[in-house]
């Protein structure tokens, strides 16, 4: 599955609607610092599910949504759509039958937060399904930030083991198995 386009809008330092096209198999972001470069990292790993604020570098999930500038007011809401290319029929479940597969989330200020695949509202667990197995996720080792390597050579026995357990494509087994068993 190849990403090919992020829309942002009221995520971070991104309160206008914008648009970023990935057009080629290699794409630098170049800027000053602090212009917004991992914030669109940050927006990726948010969509793919990432619930925990601190791994989006903030202090709640609210500090997502643009908080005002100057002479901005602050936004009511995040959104972030990300546009895969899926011809090569790799995500899991009934959206591999697409051919692309647009994966919104939305966040509102009182806390609300809400997914959506090709424009129907879905799970967080219906968007963590399409991308199972495939090494794409909001720690999977698809992405690989600052600090991840380190995190890796660092990480506990059983963690070492889920990032294996991802390569390996053993873990969307491992997860229906656990929810077959839950039932
Ligand atoms: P560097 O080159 O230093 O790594 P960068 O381009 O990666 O910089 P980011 O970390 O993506 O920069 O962006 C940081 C900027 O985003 C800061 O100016 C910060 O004020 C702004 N920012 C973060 N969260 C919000 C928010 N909720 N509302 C408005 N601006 C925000
Ligand atoms: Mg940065």
């Amino acid at each position: 599955m190849r990403l090919h386009s992020i829309k942002l809008s009221g995520f971070k330092s991104f309160a206008d609607p914008t648009h970023f096209q990935l057009p080629g198999q290699l794409v630098g972001v170049v800027g000053p610092n602090g212009c917004g470069k991992s914030n669109i990292m940050d927006a990726v790993r948010w969509v793919l599910g990432e619930s925990k604020a601190s791994e989006l570098r903030g202090e709640s999930m609210q500090d997502v949504i643009f908080n005002g500038s100057g002479n901005r007011k602050p936004a009511g809401r995040a959104s972030v759509e990300l546009v895969f290319d899926n011809t090569a029929a790799r995500a899991g479940g009934q959206w591999n039958q697409f051919s692309e597969i647009a994966v919104k989330r939305v966040l509102t200020r009182d806390g609300t937060s809400s997914y959506f695949i090709n424009n129907q509202p879905v799970r967080r667990r219906d968007v963590q399904d399409v991308f199972l197995g495939t090494g794409l996720g909001p720690r999977a080792y698809a992405i690989i930030g600052q600090g991840t390597i380190s995190r890796i050579i660092e990480s506990r026995p059983e963690e070492l083991r889920l990032f294996l357990e991802e390569a390996a494509g053993v873990s969307k087994y491992k997860e229906r198995r656990r929810e077959t068993e839950n039932r």
